[in-house]
C-alpha cells in the first residue's frame, strides 16, 4: 500500500521530527516529507475543508513515522502514556495518525494551552485548568477532526488517528525503501 504525500496548499507542514525542535533535541527524520495511508489522507483533506470553512488552516507536526524513528522516540522517553511502544506499533507507523493543530489564515498557530509533545496532564482533552480560549480552540479541533472521521487521544490534544489503527499494517521503510525513495 503506497503512502501518499501531503501536498495540499491548505495544510501547513511543520515537521518537528525533521528538525532539532522536538523532545529528542535532534532531527530523527532525514527528510521533511509528510506521508499518510490513502484512507487517512482523504480524512485529513476533509478536516482541512472544515477548517477552511472557519477561515482556519491545518498545521501538521507529524504524520507517517518510520518504525526506526519510533524506536528513537521510545529510547529517549519510554513513557507509554505518551509514546507508543514500538513493539506494539504506533498508529503513526501504520500511516493512519497525525499530530496537528489549527492556524489562522495567516499561518499563526492557535493557542492550545500547552505545546506539541508537552507531556503533562494539561495536554489532555477536557482540561478546564487551561485558559478558556485554548479550551475553545482544542474543542474546535476535536470537533472538526471527529466530523472528518478521526478519533482523538484523551492524553494528547494534538494526536488523532483513524478508527481501529491496528487493522492497518505497520509500514517499515527500512524493509520497503521504495515507499519513500520515490518521493525524494
Ligand atoms: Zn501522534
Amino acid at each position: 500500500m503506497p503512502l501518499l504525500p501531503i501536498t495540499d496548499p491548505a495544510i501547513d507542514l511543520d515537521q518537528r521530527y525533521a528538525s532539532a525542535d522536538n523532545i529528542t533535541g535532534k532531527p530523527i527524520y532525514d527528510r521533511a516529507v509528510a506521508l499518510l495511508h490513502p484512507d487517512a489522507h482523504a480524512a485529513l483533506l476533509r478536516a482541512a475543508g472544515l477548517a477552511a470553512a472557519q477561515g482556519l488552516r491545518l498545521h501538521l507536526f507529524d504524520a507517517y513515522r518510520p518504525v526506526a524513528a519510533q524506536w528513537q522516540l521510545w529510547q529517549t522517553l519510554p513513557a507509554p502514556d505518551f509514546i507508543a511502544d514500538p513493539r506494539r506499533g504506533s498508529a503513526h507507523s501504520r500511516g493512519v495518525a497525525v499530530d496537528l493543530t489549527l492556524a489562522t489564515a495567516g499561518r499563526v498557530p492557535l493557542e492550545m494551552g500547552t505545546g506539541f509533545d508537552d507531556m503533562t496532564p494539561q495536554s489532555g482533552h477536557a482540561r478546564t485548568d487551561i485558559p478558556v480560549p485554548a479550551q475553545h480552540n482544542r474543542l474546535l479541533l476535536l470537533g472538526l477532526m471527529a466530523a472528518a472521521g478521526w478519533r482523538h487521544n484523551p492524553r494528547e490534544w494534538w494526536h488523532y488517528n483513524l478508527p481501529d489503527p491496528a487493522a492497518y499494517p505497520l509500514i517499515d521503510d527500512a524493509a520497503d525503501g521504495r515507499l519513500l525513495m520515490d518521493l525524494r
